[in-house]
C-alpha cells in the first residue's frame, strides 16, 4: 500500500474535520500518500481531488462541518457513475479509500468493494443510527447542541409558564431525542423506536402542573412525528399555552465536543491501521470503550438496537 484516498459523504457531522486530520496524519506517520476527494462520492465520479500534507489538515480539529465538503452523490448510484469513478480511482492511483459517513455512504463503500476496490469506514453521522458501533462520529455534539438549546427554553417556558415542543433531528432513528431528553430532563420523548398516546402525553403534563410546575418540555425526533403537530393536539387537548421550537440544523453546526474529536480521532488512527494490516471491507467502531472493527455488511444488516432501558429510565425519572 503506497497511497489512500479519503473522503466525506453524506450529512455533514462535526468531528469529520478530526476524522479527516487523523486518517492524513496516521497515513503520513507510515509514510504513505494521502489523496483527498472533494464533496463525497462526487468527487470520485468528476476527478475533484488534490494530494493532501500534513499542514492541509492544521487548524481543523475543533471546526464543524468538513473541510472536504460532503455532498449526496446520486451519480454514484448509477452503474455508469460508479465506472467514471472506478476510472479517477486509476487515474488518481490510490490503493484504499477511507469513507467518512453515513449507512448510505457505507452502501457506496460496499460497491467499490464489489467491484474490487478496497475500502473501510467510519461512521460519521449526528443521528447514532449505525449497528456495531456505540457512537457515530457528530452525534455527542449534536446530543449537546440540543441540550443546550433545551436549557434555554426551559428558561423562557419557567417565565411564561409554557408547554414547549422540540423537535430534534435523528432521520428515522430517536437517539439524539432520548439523549437530550435524558440530559435536558424533558417531561416526555416521543421516538419512532416507541409508540406513544397522546393522551397520556397529555395526563402527564397535567400532572405536572398540579403539583406546581411551572414549564414543561415534549422533545420529539423527527421520525415520529411533526413537532408542530403534536403542539397542536397537546393545546387543542389540554388547552395550555403551548410553543414549538424545530432546532433544524443548529444542532449539526458548532464546534465538536472533545468526545467528538477523540472518537474521531481514535477511528481515523484505526481506519489506516486496518488498511496496514491488509483488512478492508470494513466500518472501524467503537464498542465498550473499545474500537472494534465490523464488516460492512454486519453493520448494515439490521437497525441499531434502541437502549429502551434508557428510554424508561427517562420516563420513570419524568415522573
Ligand atoms: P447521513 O446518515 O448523514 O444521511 P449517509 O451516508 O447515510 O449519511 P446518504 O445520502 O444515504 O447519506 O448516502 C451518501 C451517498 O452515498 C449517496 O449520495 C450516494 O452517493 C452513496 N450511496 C448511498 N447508497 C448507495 C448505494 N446503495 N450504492 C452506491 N452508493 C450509495
Amino acid at each position: 500500500m503506497r497511497r489512500i484516498g479519503v473522503l466525506t459523504s453524506g450529512g455533514d457531522a462535526p468531528g469529520m474535520n478530526a476524522a479527516v486530520r487523523a486518517v492524513v496524519r496516521k497515513a503520513i506517520y507510515h509514510g504513505l500518500e494521502v489523496v483527498g476527494f472533494r464533496r463525497g462520492y462526487h468527487g470520485l465520479v468528476y476527478g475533484e481531488y488534490s494530494f493532501m500534507q500534513l499542514g492541509s489538515v492544521a487548524d481543523i480539529i475543533h471546526r464543524g462541518g468538513t473541510v472536504l465538503l460532503t455532498a449526496r452523490a446520486p451519480e454514484f448510484l448509477e452503474p455508469e457513475g460508479r465506472q467514471k469513478a472506478l476510472g479517477i480511482i486509476r487515474e488518481s492511483g490510490i490503493d484504499a479509500l477511507v469513507v467518512i459517513g453515513g449507512d448510505g455512504s457505507f452502501r457506496g463503500a460496499m460497491a467499490l468493494e464489489k467491484a474490487g476496490f478496497p475500502a473501510v469506514g467510519i461512521p460519521g453521522t449526528i443521528d447514532n443510527d449505525i449497528d456495531r458501533t456505540d457512537y457515530s462520529v457528530g452525534f455527542d455534539t449534536a446530543v449537546n447542541n440540543a441540550t443546550d438549546a433545551i436549557n434555554k427554553v426551559r428558561d423562557t417556558a419557567t417565565s411564561h409558564e409554557r408547554v414547549y415542543v422540540m423537535e430534534v433531528m435523528g432521520r428515522t432513528a430517536g437517539h439524539i431525542a432520548l439523549a437530550a431528553g435524558l440530559a435536558g430532563g424533558a417531561e416526555s420523548i416521543l421516538v419512532p423506536e416507541v409508540p406513544f398516546d397522546l393522551d397520556e402525553v397529555c395526563e402527564r403534563l397535567q400532572r405536572g402542573v398540579k403539583r406546581g410546575k411551572l414549564h414543561s418540555i415534549i422533545l420529539v425526533a423527527e421520525g415520529a412525528a411533526s413537532g408542530l403537530k403534536v403542539a397542536e393536539e397537546i393545546k387543542e387537548r389540554t388547552e395550555m399555552d403551548t410553543r414549538v421550537t424545530i432546532l433544524g440544523h443548529l444542532q449539526r453546526g458548532g464546534t465538536p465536543t472533545a468526545f467528538d474529536r477523540m472518537l474521531a480521532s481514535r477511528l481515523g488512527a484505526a481506519a489506516v491501521d486496518l488498511l496496514l494490516s491488509g483488512c478492508h471491507g470494513q466500518m472501524v467502531g467503537f464498542v465498550d470503550n473499545t474500537v472494534k472493527s465490523t464488516t460492512f455488511s454486519e453493520a448494515l444488516a439490521k437497525q441499531k438496537p434502541f437502549p429502551e432501558d434508557l428510554y424508561r429510565l427517562a420516563t420513570i425519572l419524568a415522573i
